[in-house]
C-alpha cells in the first residue's frame, strides 16, 4: 500500500521532470510553460537538497518541452536538471545551460521598445560574464536577467 502511494505521489509514467530548480523559482517555470491545461502537474517547493540547500521540483505528465521553453527555463533556473521519463524509466537527464540567444517569453522592460508597441516577438542576446545579462535585439538595452519579466 505504501509503495503504491509513493509511486502515485513521486513518479510519473511519461513526461518531464525539472529538478534542482532554485527554491522559489518553480512558479515562474510554471508561468513559462502555461501549465493550466490537461497535463497532470506535481510541484514540490522548498525541498531539502544536497546540491542547493533548498530546491523546487516540477513534474509534468505527458509533456515534452520545446527547445524555446527549455532555454527560457534555463534563464531563471540555470541550476536545474531536465529529466525525461518514459514508462517510469529515466531515458534522458541533462543539466540546463543558459542559452546564447533567446526568443519570446520575455517582456522588454523598456516601455519605448518597439516590442512593447507593436506585436513583435522579443529577442535577446545573453551575456554570461559575471552576472547574467540580456541585451534586447531591438532597443539594444541591457538588463539583468533577474529584472526581466516573463510573459505569461
Ligand atoms: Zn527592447
Amino acid at each position: 500500500m505504501s509503495l503504491v502511494k509513493t509511486i502515485k505521489v513521486n513518479a510519473i509514467k511519461n513526461g518531464t521532470v525539472i529538478d534542482h530548480i532554485a527554491a522559489g523559482k518553480v512558479l515562474k517555470v510554471i508561468e513559462i510553460l502555461s501549465l493550466a491545461g490537461d497535463n497532470s502537474v506535481m510541484i514540490g517547493m522548498n525541498l531539502e537538497s544536497n546540491k542547493l540547500g533548498r530546491k523546487d521540483i516540477l513534474k509534468i505528465e505527458n509533456r515534452e518541452l520545446t527547445k524555446k521553453e527549455v532555454n527560457s527555463i534555463a534563464l531563471i533556473a540555470p541550476s536545474a536538471t531536465l529529466i525525461i521519463i518514459n514508462d517510469f524509466e529515466v531515458v534522458n537527464k541533462s543539466s540546463l545551460e543558459i542559452p546564447e540567444y533567446i526568443e519570446e517569453h520575455i517582456i522588454c522592460p523598456n516601455p519605448k521598445c518597439i516590442t512593447n508597441i507593436e506585436d513583435i516577438p522579443s529577442k535577446y542576446y545573453i551575456h554570461k560574464a559575471g552576472s547574467v545579462t540580456a541585451r534586447c535585439v531591438y532597443c539594444e538595452k541591457k538588463y539583468l536577467v533577474e529584472d526581466l519579466k516573463i510573459k505569461v
